[in-house]
């Protein structure tokens, strides 16, 4: 079980992401909850028109130790970065949750894979050199490149 956390404009995904994440890990979300970037104070980079995605993770982190959450994942659509990269298509820290930005992902399809890969990390997944959408995409078209399933190896080390 986990929590789906998302933002006004990510709304719409929810449902979809749901179901992708039901589909590859076979995990349900118990429950779904409103929370805007905007109320991490700090996280918002104005020069740079981002939020920082390690604050916003490490918000989230705090939270879900408060309410004794379960695995969580938030969906934002403002764009993230963190220090020393231009930007990140999500964050995540293994056994608590994700952060992930819709910003530049172009399709439905695109928000699902992404989605798959963060929770991935949350599950304990690294960066894959397979034929695997754990893959580190550096770009949309790397991102876009990459299957939205996992690898045998990735799946074994899930269900071993
Ligand atoms: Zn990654
Ligand atoms: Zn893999």
């Amino acid at each position: 079980m986990f929590r789906l956390y998302y933002d006004t404009k990510s709304a719409a995904l929810v449902a979809s992401v749901k179901e992708a994440l039901n589909t590859v890990f076979g995990l349900k979300a118990d429950e779904e909850l409103y929370l805007d970037p905007a109320a991490v104070m700090g996280a918002y980079n104005a020069l740079r028109r981002q939020h920082n995605a390690s604050q916003l993770l490490k918000y989230l982190i705090r939270r879900l130790q408060v309410r004794r959450d379960a695995l969580s994942l938030w969906i934002v659509s403002d764009d993230l970065y963190v220090a020393g990269m231009n930007f990140v298509f999500g964050l995540a820290h293994p056994g608590n949750a994700a952060v992930l930005s819709t910003y530049r992902l172009d399709s439905l399809e695109l928000v699902n894979k992404e989605a798959i890969h963060e929770m991935g990390h949350v599950l304990g997944l690294q960066h894959c050199t397979n034929d695997c959408v754990m893959q580190f995409s550096n770009s949309l078209d790397e991102a876009k490149a990459k299957p939205a399933t996992l690898c045998e190896r990735c799946r074994s080390l899930l269900h071993p």
